[in-house]
């Protein structure tokens, strides 16, 4: 398909998801096949780092919408998770499991290395550590590379760590106790980070339901760890919890009038897909919505020791921090009768402001 007939709709500055984004930056080598989009959204805090997402998009679009929606996002990320860090994030247009080669990531390497360290990558969907550390070989600003190599490893564990904290901070917000023995939780998406928090979930005795479109995965998955295999109609499902580890937007107009749970905690980034208003509509069902972007931090908690030199040690407890962090958002939504999601960004611009105000 060429994707350069689909430009009708190719706007950036008036894209709704640019929200003051201080640069985007369109990367393309004839060479290599290389097209990437950069998205710098906010350095206040620190440089702008998040991973490099490989994909087929449908659209230069649906590519750009992406990588602006999920940089702002880092932006939120690392500031209600108290990093000094700023928000970023990289696309790249293609098929990973075909178009990936030694010589496209090295050409993006010179790419990252060109912004002078405004923008710090890591891995995101797509991308290995093997990749951030061909990438590594080019520039220094990139994090998420192998042990091996001085990093911190991958993150998916203790993404999956902190949407645990996350989701026992919820519980213990709607239920009175954190413990999620009994509770039926539904994790859609068994992948890297899914597997993880099922192992958790399971070991925690809560009553596990998986979704995946992969099915040998969900046998082996549901083997391992005596979870269930769902069937049917996740969003008509009766659960305690749903905890979306898979696509973005899954909460959106179709899913939310039906949804069953009491709670919704999971991995996902921008699980809302309209913050402002799939927030309020969860508020009204009484659906309590523990925000993506405050307990999926873990994955940069964990590549931040990268950068801090910190260890093992204080990445865990940095994670664990999650539940605190996540109790206090939940508490001040009621207290100021905002939706969760509001006060988590109201607290992480609060940051932001203190910062360039040079509080
Ligand atoms: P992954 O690619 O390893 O796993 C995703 C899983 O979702 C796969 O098993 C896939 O088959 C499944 N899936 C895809 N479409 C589906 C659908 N329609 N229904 C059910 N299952 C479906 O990704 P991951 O690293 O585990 O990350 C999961 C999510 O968490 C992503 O949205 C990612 O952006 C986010 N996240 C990951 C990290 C991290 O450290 N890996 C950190 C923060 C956020």
């Amino acid at each position: 398909m060429d994707l350069n007939t689909q430009s009708s709709a190719f706007n950036v500055f008036s894209n709704r998801a640019f929200d003051n984004h201080e640069q985007v930056v369109f990367c393309q080598d004839k060479d290599t096949g290389l097209k990437a989009i950069i998205g710098v959204h906010n350095t206040v805090l620190g440089p702008a780092l998040g991973g490099t997402r490989m994909w087929s998009y449908r659209s230069e679009s649906e590519a750009l919408t992406d990588v602006l929606r999920l940089s702002r996002g880092m932006t939120f990320k690392a500031a209600v998770t108290g990093l000094n860090l700023g928000g970023g994030k990289a696309v790249i247009i293609g098929n990973s499991k075909i178009e990936k080669t030694p010589e496209l990531m090295l050409k993006f390497g010179d790419f990252v290395h060109r912004l002078g360290g405004s923008y710090i990558t890591a891995e995101d969907v797509g991308m290995e550590t093997s990749d951030m550390d061909l990438v590594r070989s080019v520039t220094p600003y990139v994090t998420g590379i192998s042990e091996e190599m001085g990093g911190a490893g991958n993150p998916s564990p203790i993404t999956a760590y902190g949407v645990f904290m996350g989701m026992k901070a919820a519980a213990k917000h709607t239920f009175g106790t954190s413990s999620l023995e009994e509770r039926t939780v539904m994790v859609q998406g068994i992948g890297h980070v899914g597997e993880s928090l099922v192992e958790h979930l399971s070991n925690e005795g809560a009553k596990v339901l998986i979704s995946d479109i992969n099915e040998e995965r969900l046998k082996s998955i549901s083997q391992k760890y005596n979870a269930k295999i769902f069937e049917g109609d996740l969003y008509k499902a009766t659960m305690d919890i749903y905890a979306p580890c898979a696509l973005g937007a899954t909460i959106n107009d179709q899913t939310i009038g039906q949804l069953n749970a009491k709670i919704i905690a999971g991995a996902a980034n921008n699980q809302l897909a309209d913050e402002q208003r799939h927030g309020q509509l969860l508020k009204e069902r009484g659906i309590l919505y523990a925000p993506d972007f405050v307990i999926n931090a873990g994955g940069i908690i964990n590549v931040y020791a990268e950068l801090e030199h910190y260890g093992r040690a204080d990445i865990m407890r940095k994670t664990e921090n999650i539940f605190d962090t996540t109790l206090n958002i939940l508490q001040m939504s009621d207290r100021e009768d905002i939706t969760p999601h509001q006060a988590a960004f109201n607290v992480a611009q609060q940051r932001i402001d203190a910062r360039k105000g040079g509080q």
